[in-house]
């Protein structure tokens, strides 16, 4: 079944005539018919309403009292299957809070998480951001060199870890000297044997025989509640500051309808990591809706997902586009299908057409394209469809589905040229993305890299992109991976999503040569999946067509393994130095 809407039990949208494009509209502060007042107004009054503290322990708490039953499933690093629940994790984060308090942890203080999604590092997060301590997730696909810098720079006093990084923890231990205590995420029975970590203690027994009292809350919800380093692809990694409201109105941003939009009838499986921009959100919002929340741990192979989303009956889930890669290879192997899924919310990086065919044409999923980052926390946009999208066909749709989505209300996106004025909303005019709202970052952590913010408050997100009239945006590069031939741009992205396409493709990048003549021309690099073969001309036949002439590639490489970044991402930094000497064909014919 091809259709529109994507959603197993909607009805079908009638494809009819593309209605016309709506005129771009006027950017805000332009004209404006308004009549001036002529009186100024008097001083303001304020409401009577509750002053309710936007801070995280709302969240767990509305959960124990509404939800209290529903079940979380967790895959342990163990091995076995845990089911527990909503008020398991509300009373076992009390008794970690009190573990902490204990412990000596304070106010302010940084607790830093090294681990996969389960319930125990969720109730670290609890546990850890309701007694006012700030919890810090770190990535553990950096060097162990990042790590250690990392921790220094945020100070961590504790680390709670997944024995799964035991070899990450012993390379760093000697060079963190603001960590106090280490925690393994596990019990007595499973603490690693031979290791040279002083006093480590297993989670079970640190938390286990605490009191349930714990007083939560009793501080500012301006108060820091999460802290976050971005990749630093660019110079040092900078550590984004959450505060309990961001956290709270970034919830209640990704609750929108048609944003992540889930309910108490949901099973989410967030396989995005909490250490990847705080899974998109999902440990916040699964117990504010009382959605049954489903945790993969350390397994994120096409099998070991399928297995979950198949027995677990998962309605929703959130992945970057290489774990689905996986999933869709699986499914394809074994002819298996995903009759329970409704509803894939996919980003990180671009998803590539094949990915959101298959799961919407052959498996009846629908796929909602989102884009963030970790300075946003990270929701940034998502792509449902409008009611004039919907009404076209669907090849129309599928081209704006492929869009990276609307900003949900909460986000304000501007795209500007260089010099910082406002481009049209048409659809094509590219520029600086800009954006702002209560849970984009106003500043980095000990104010690294000055100030982030231009005069209106807007942050750069170093992303190229455009929106179009009905709201969608579309990135077309990074700032800094941007091809820039004879004075235009030339979307690396675009390139690699269509090289993906061909049927021997596994993984394509696209990186800008310096060019006598044009200043960059852009060369295709491809990782062939297994035993697949394809030459220079097979590609460059398959792209004749599909893109402009010009953005054609100068010359296609082929390499084993596309690098891959910390969160998934191409590894542009590395192609660049491995290509750098590459000549391309097209050099000798311009000199
Ligand atoms: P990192 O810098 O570690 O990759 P982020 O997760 O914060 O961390 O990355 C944010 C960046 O990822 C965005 O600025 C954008 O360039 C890219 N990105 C995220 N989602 C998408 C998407 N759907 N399409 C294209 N690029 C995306």
């Amino acid at each position: 079944m091809v259709f529109g809407l994507g959603n197993k039990d909607k009805n079908k949208a009638q494809a009819k005539a593309a209605p016309a494009t709506p005129a771009a509209p006027v950017a805000p502060g332009v004209a404006s018919a308004m009549p001036k007042a002529t009186t100024l107004p008097r001083g303001p009054m304020s409401g009577l309403m509750q002053d309710w503290k936007l801070t995280v322990d709302k969240v767990i708490e509305h959960a124990h009292f509404n939800h209290g039953n529903r079940e979380i499933v967790t895959r342990t690093v163990e091995g076995p299957i845990l089911r527990s629940t909503y008020s398991d994790l509300y009373w076992r984060a009390r008794q970690c809070s009190n573990a902490l308090l204990a412990d000596g942890v304070q106010r302010g203080d940084r607790v830093a998480t090294l681990a996969w999604n389960t319930t125990r590092h969720i109730e670290t997060w609890y546990g850890t951001m309701c007694i006012g301590a700030v919890l810090h997730t770190l990535n553990p696909r950096l060097f162990p060199e990042q790590i250690a810098w990392i921790i220094n720079h945020a100070e961590d006093t504790h680390v709670f870890y997944d024995t799964t990084f035991q070899p990450i923890i012993e390379a760093i231990k000697d060079k963190v000297p603001s960590v106090r205590r280490w925690v393994a995420l596990t019990d007595k029975d499973h603490l690693p044997k031979t290791t040279g970590v002083k006093d480590l203690r297993d989670y079970e027994s640190y938390i286990g025989g605490q009191p349930k009292d714990v007083v939560w809350g009793d501080f500012d919800e301006q108060t820091a509640c999460g802290l976050c380093y971005t990749s630093g692809t660019t110079g040092d990694p900078k550590g984004v500051l959450y505060s309990h409201r961001s956290n709270i109105l970034h919830t209640m941003i990704g609750l929108q309808k048609d944003a992540i939009g889930i309910g108490a009838a949901d099973t989410t499986l967030p396989v995005v990591p909490m250490f990847h921009a705080n899974a998109w959100g999902l440990a916040f919002s699964c117990p504010a809706t009382g959605s049954k929340l489903v945790l993969p741990g350390a397994k994120m192979d096409g099998e070991s997902i399928y297995q979950l989303l198949d027995e677990e009956k998962v309605s929703f889930t959130a992945a970057v586009p290489t774990v689905w890669l996986m999933l869709l290879q699986y499914l394809e192997q074994t002819g298996k299908k995903l009759p329970h899924l409704k509803r894939v919310v996919i980003g990180g990086s671009a998803v590539p057409e094949r990915i959101l065919r298959a799961f919407e044409e052959n498996y009846e999923v629908e796929v909602v394209h989102a884009w963030g980052m970790t300075e946003m926390s990270p929701l940034g946009s998502l792509g449902s469809m409008t009611a004039n999208v919907l009404e076209q066909d669907r090849e129309t749709i599928v081209k704006y589905k492929l869009k990276q989505g609307r900003p949900p209300f909460g986000v304000e996106m501007r795209v500007t040229d260089d010099s910082g004025k406002e481009l049209p909303r048409d659809g094509k005019s590219s520029g600086r993305l800009i954006v702002r709202g209560p849970a984009v970052a106003k500043a980095y952590f000990k104010n690294a890299g000055g100030n982030i913010l231009d005069k209106e408050g807007f942050f750069d997100t170093g992303d190229v992109a455009h929106l179009d009239p009905y709201g969608y945006m579309q990135i077309t590069d990074r700032a800094k991976d941007v091809i820039k031939s004879g004075g235009e741009w030339i979307s690396s992205i675009d390139i690699e999503n269509f090289a993906v396409g061909h049927p021997a493709v596994a993984n394509a990048a696209a990186i800008g040569l310096p060019h006598p003549k044009w200043d960059e021309r852009p060369l295709l690099i491809i990782e062939l999946k297994p035993g697949e073969t394809a030459t220079r001309e097979d590609l460059l036949n398959y792209l004749n067509g599909k893109i402009a002439k010009w953005w054609m590639p100068d010359d296609v490489a082929f390499i084993e393994k596309i690098p891959l970044g910390a969160t998934g991402k191409i590894n542009k930094l590395s192609l660049r130095e491995t290509f750098k000497n590459h000549k391309l064909p097209t050099i000798q014919a311009a000199e």
